[in-house]
């Protein structure tokens, strides 16, 4: 019988994943920068970069400019190495992405599809599945798996929707979804997925809230670069957090709810249905839609002063509105300033990266992560 040493063969792949990880966290690295900062030695770094050139997971992006002595290679991620597909479940449509290994959209669509809780609908999901990828140029063999987003409580072990008032269900299992989707699946909650993108494109790893502003107002509270989850689940539901006693009534059953101020459907109903339109308007001076946006800026003033008193943390503004707010963001930091009682400015509102399907994208990224973790 042969022998193994497994602790030789453990370290070696453990300074692999380490310095794959720090590649992919870096974008762009070079074998000195990995050895300096990983405290590796270099011949350890060489082992470890020369498997994953072999694997196919980093590439030579050419020479660094000189600093004097030799020019350093530069070693980034092979982003085509895997690919991984996001689905966005809503109460009104479904959409679809195809993310590559550094989290890059290279394929999307957007169906209308009203959800009902019926055999048929989750057999459609796969059926555009099937052509969604039939459509995409990319090698299959390289698909990882299948990541959905869904608007609602999805319990810790990712196997129940426990709770979505926007889907109307309750303790219904995941897998109802994904029956005909023939591929590894993985699900998560709207919002987290949406800061999981968010993540993903902000390496920083400090504390941070990203809000959702899509059909419905959703969040997510970032910690370490991870989720902070909460005792069930629940945490993050800024949608549901009280901003006008008695006011306008909620999709939850409450009355006076953020969500009802701030979802995107109050600004879509301005837009005959599409934000795009909507804020298209808004530029040509419609009354209506100027005055809807402004009050709808004043009410997300509001929530997001809330969250820093209560957080202390950058605030990222992001689902469907948070795509539009660039040409905002300056009004809507001045809008917060003048009701904060401590900070004088508010550099501290960020618009999202991931301006479209940030939710599909962040469940997709949930495979490119697994998959990371066994290089
Ligand atoms: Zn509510």
């Amino acid at each position: 019988m042969a022998f193994i040493n497994h602790s030789v063969e453990n370290k070696k792949s453990n300074n692999r994943n380490k310095v794959f990880r720090f590649i992919i966290g870096k974008g762009k690295t070079s074998h000195r920068e990995i050895s300096n900062e990983l405290n590796l030695s270099m011949p350890t770094v060489l082992a470890s970069t020369k498997e994953l050139f072999s694997l196919g997971l980093i590439q030579d992006e050419g020479l660094f400019d000189s600093t004097g002595g030799r020019k350093a290679r530069i070693l980034v991620p092979n982003p085509s190495a895997r690919f991984s597909i996001g689905v966005d479940i809503t109460a009104n449509h479904i959409s679809f992405v195809l993310v590559n290994m550094i989290g890059e959209t290279i394929g999307l669509t957007r169906i209308l599809s009203s959800y009902y809780n019926k055999p048929e609908y989750y057999k459609n999901i796969g059926d555009l599945l099937r052509d969604f990828i039939n459509r995409q140029k990319f090698p299959k063999e390289l698909l990882l798996g299948v990541g959905v987003s869904i608007p609602g409580i999805i319990d810790e072990a990712g196997k129940y929707i426990t709770d979505s008032h926007a889907l109307k269900i309750r303790n219904l299992p995941c897998s109802i979804f994904s029956s005909a989707i023939p591929y590894t699946c993985c699900f998560i909650n709207d919002a987290n997925a949406a800061s999981l993108a968010e993540i993903n494109a902000n390496h920083k790893g400090k504390l941070m809230v990203y809000l959702s502003l899509s059909d419905s107002v959703g969040g997510a509270i970032i910690m370490n670069k991870s989720i902070y989850l909460g005792d069930n689940q629940r945490s993050g539901e800024f949608g549901h957090v009280c901003l006008v006693p008695d006011g306008k009534p909620c999709y939850c059953g409450k009355l006076g709810c953020f969500d009802a101020y701030c979802s995107a459907l109050v600004l879509e109903e301005f837009g005959q249905g599409e934000l795009e339109i909507f804020f298209k308007n808004v530029k040509k001076g419609d009354e209506t839609c100027k005055f809807t946006l402004n009050q709808y800026l004043d009410n997300l003033a509001i929530a997001i002063k809330n969250i820093r008193m209560a957080f202390d943390c950058d605030v990222i503004v992001g689902g469907y509105v948070g795509g539009f707010l660039d040409a905002y963001i300056d009004d809507l930091r001045a809008r917060v300033s003048r009701l904060n009682t401590f900070d004088d400015d508010g550099r501290f509102i960020h618009p999202c990266t991931y301006k479209y399907e940030a939710s599909a994208v962040g469940a997709a990224i949930q495979h490119i992560k697994a998959f990371v973790q066994t290089v």
